[in-house]
């Protein structure tokens, strides 16, 4: 009988899934800015609804050794650090520069 999956993503090492923790910061590590929570919502959740207006509008141009189409993931792990460059590539691991 085979165990269901869990739905938690990990992607080469990296985590890509948003973790609920006292430590997720309030403040943006890209921009510095807190955005408010409101009732019932969860405070990483808030955090990585803000930091979609900080993900790269162009995808990886680096090569991949796949075909498959690069996707930008977060890096929860960074954001708690507080490095500004939370956005790295599913194909390759590279960070984007966050401008
Ligand atoms: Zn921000
Ligand atoms: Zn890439």
């Amino acid at each position: 009988m085979a165990r269901k999956r869990s739905l938690e993503q990990t992607h080469g090492g990296f985590h890509t899934g948003a973790v609920p923790s006292t430590s997720t910061p309030t403040a943006c590590p890209a921009c510095g800015e807190t955005p408010a929570v409101a009732k019932g919502e969860k405070r990483h959740q808030v955090l990585e609804a803000h930091l979609e207006q900080h993900k790269p509008g162009t995808p990886c141009a680096r090569e991949h050794r796949r075909d498959a189409a690069p996707a930008w993931r977060l890096d929860f792990d960074a954001i708690v650090r507080g490095n500004p460059n939370i956005w790295f590539c599913s194909e390759c691991g590279f960070f984007a520069p966050v401008g």
